[in-house]
């Protein structure tokens, strides 16, 4: 028998940013890899202002040679994305109303919305900030300032909500250094996450993430966004333990999905394997009326009857809220 010396060679899995480059950005490419033909009259295989974007992990959990899959659903480009829609526009939640200074939105009472980053790990096809004007809104250093400045002078916001885009596509080091100058706003208490990279990019939440959020004076809360149980996996898993380690409370908002998650076997077990997995879910969304995205929509009269028959099966903590943004209104608007 001949021993063969090993080499030692580095056996690091990838970094986050490293899998964050690669992931499918071709539908194409996604499709062979899933063993479904990639020829259809109904796919879009170009889009420069919202190209198809696929973190290689998620694609793991999608089903092999199912064109019907969930997960593919929410975020391969299709022909049908171009028709007009009757009431749906590139502004749907009047967020460019709403902007105190750059990338800072202020709707509802004790806590504003920042967005950090136009950027997202994955490109979800139902998406309402896919066509935020995301080049004029992102601030610059300067535009920290203003933003800062503004959260500074109004005594009655309690919490600031990341938001985007991702922003933990944001690197640790730039992340780190915005909280602590938040953390010198002395009527700040909380700090909350809206991202959805915990279910696409798992890898993300590593241990430098991990040493900040734990170290930070505020209350953290995480948001996450899964829309269907196949969506949370082992490895899934694994990265909500490791976000606890650090005393985050986890949350769950969904989007209603037309034949994706417009079930209410499909919603119960999507609440209990977030449960299972520490989260709670928070909110179930009407889709909002972004141009492109009609053919996802639920009318509210189905919404509500789901609504009704997931709370006829549920404890009460696993029963989302429904609701919808409306521009205007104090509070995102109950559906019942
Ligand atoms: C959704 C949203 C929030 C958060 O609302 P909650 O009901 O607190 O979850 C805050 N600001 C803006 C602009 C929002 O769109
Ligand atoms: S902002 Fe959220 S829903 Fe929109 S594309 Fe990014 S991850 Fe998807």
């Amino acid at each position: 028998m001949t021993i063969i010396a090993r080499k030692s060679f580095s056996t690091l899995p990838p970094s986050w940013q490293q899998s964050l480059a690669q992931g499918f950005h071709h539908p194409e490419e996604l499709l062979r890899a899933l063993g479904i033909p990639p020829e259809h009259p109904e796919l879009r295989y170009e889009d420069k202002l919202f190209p198809m974007r696929v973190p290689h992990s998620f694609a793991q959990r999608m089903k092999k040679g199912d064109p019907g899959d969930p997960l593919l659903n929410q975020v391969l480009p299709k022909k049908i994305e171009y028709n007009a829609s009757v009431g749906f526009t590139t502004d749907p939640v009047g967020d460019s109303l709403a902007m105190p200074a750059p990338g800072l939105l202020h709707k509802y009472h004790g806590r504003v919305l920042l967005v950090a980053t136009g950027a997202c790990a994955i490109h979800c096809r139902y998406c309402f900030r896919k066509h935020f004007p995301y080049s004029s809104a992102k601030p610059n250093a300067q535009d920290w300032r203003q933003t800062l400045d503004y959260i500074a002078s109004d005594t009655s916001i309690k919490e600031v909500i990341l938001s985007g885009g991702d922003p933990l596509t944001l690197s640790d080091a730039r992340l780190a250094s915005l909280i602590k100058k938040l953390e010198k706003i002395g009527h700040l208490e909380r700090l909350r996450i809206h991202t959805r990279l915990p279910i696409v990019l798992p890898e993300r939440i590593d241990q430098n993430l991990i040493d900040w959020l734990g170290g930070t004076r505020f209350a953290t809360i995480i948001v996450i966004h899964a829309n269907h149980p196949n969506e949370i996996d082992q490895e899934v898993i694994d990265g909500l333990e490791r976000l606890m380690t650090a005393r985050v409370t986890l949350l769950n908002q969904s989007v209603l999905l037309k034949d994706i998650n417009d079930h209410v076997e499909i919603l119960a077990t999507l609440s209990e394997k977030l449960f299972e997995a520490g989260v709670l879910p928070y909110y179930l969304h009407q889709l909002d009326k972004v141009q492109g995205a009609a053919h996802f929509e639920v009318s509210d009269e189905e919404a509500s009857r789901i609504h009704q028959q997931l709370m006829a099966k549920l404890p009460g903590y696993l029963v989302p809220r429904l609701v919808r943004e409306q521009a205007g209104q104090a509070y995102k608007t109950p559906i019942t």
